[in-house]
């Protein structure tokens, strides 16, 4: 059986919430909201620091306050919330075919807007040579055990990467009692904000590294060491700067990418399908 609804939201964090409003504000009333998550909010859940809201309410909240807001809010227009269900594919004819613990479910959308945020790199994105121990996490990962789990990851910290995600976390593992060592940057500039350098590295006197990166992992079960360099403008290690540092966890903050593969796979249909209505004149998608 196919369910039909005007319009179907895939993600239930702060932008799909935020679009399903406004869908109902604009007078259609036949929206469904689905989350693979057992909770709305998203990933503001997880970020309990604070500075979400400055620019939109005026006041400095914590993600799940402002995640609060717009569940609040979605309530009020009466959103309807599919949680702890998990969309895995949309067909060109937007169909969205989901599961959760009850099995199967087939909708049939008017339109369908895409709202499932980003996840984060992981070590095999980035191609760091060496062992395969435990004890590397990214930023992400290790904000979700400290403060949704109450469960500390190490004790001797590396962060490699100066994103935003990676500067909120030495802050909060140092106030949780682990020494972070030091944050790694490749660049000769941070990727975090200002104001994140300030009060996540220089106010906890973490050291910041530009222009170093990590050459190798050591440790046969859990991590026992990283081997640093220093890299030139150009991203090139330079020989004879090496140095061991002996940590027992490394946190990476790399970079974010978009979750977006139900649509990529919705598109490469819908290609495949006009390449095979006329192949002479559409484009093709790689492989
Ligand atoms: C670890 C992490 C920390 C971050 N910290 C900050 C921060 O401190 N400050 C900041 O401004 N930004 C931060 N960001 C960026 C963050 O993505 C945005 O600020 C904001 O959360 C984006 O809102 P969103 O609604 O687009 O995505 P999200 O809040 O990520 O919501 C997307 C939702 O879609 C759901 N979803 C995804 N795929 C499916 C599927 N197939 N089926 C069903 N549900 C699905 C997810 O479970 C999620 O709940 C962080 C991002 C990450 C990954």
């Amino acid at each position: 059986m196919t369910i039909k609804k005007d319009v179907i939201i895939i993600g239930a964090g702060p932008a799909g919430l935020a679009a399903a409003i406004e869908v109902k504000k604009n007078g259609i009333d036949d929206v469904l909201v689905i989350e693979r998550e057992l909770y709305a909010g998203g990933i503001l859940n997880q970020c309990i620091h604070d500075g979400f809201g400055v620019i939109k309410f005026g006041e400095a909240l914590t993600g799940p306050e402002y995640a609060y807001r717009y569940i609040n809010e979605a309530k009020k227009y009466e959103v309807e919330i599919l949680t702890g269900t998990m969309v895995v594919k949309i067909t060109p004819d937007r169909k969205v075919i989901v599961i959760n613990p009850k099995g199967m479910i087939v909708y049939s959308a008017g339109s369908v807007i895409l709202a499932m945020g980003c996840r984060e790199r992981s070590r095999g994105a980035i191609s760091i040579p060496g062992t395969r121990p435990a004890g590397i996490f990214t930023a992400g990962v290790a904000q979700h055990f400290v403060n949704l789990k109450n469960i500390m990851m190490g004790k001797r910290i590396i962060i490699l990467g100066s994103g935003d995600i990676g500067l909120i976390m030495a802050r909060r593992l140092t106030l949780e009692g682990a020494e972070v060592i030091a944050v790694l940057e490749k660049l000769p500039y941070t990727s975090g904000l200002p104001r994140n350098i300030t009060q996540c590295l220089e106010d906890y006197e973490i050291p910041l590294l530009l222009k170093h990166t990590i050459v190798n992992i050591e440790g046969k079960e859990r991590l026992k060491s990283v081997t640093i360099a220093k890299v030139d403008d150009i991203g090139n290690v330079v020989s004879g700067t090496s140095k061991k540092i002996e940590c027992d966890t490394l946190i990476l903050s790399v970079g974010l990418i978009p979750e977006n593969e139900i649509s990529i796979d919705c598109d490469r249909l819908r290609l495949n399908r006009v390449n095979d209505s006329d192949s002479s004149k559409q484009p093709t998608l790689g492989n």
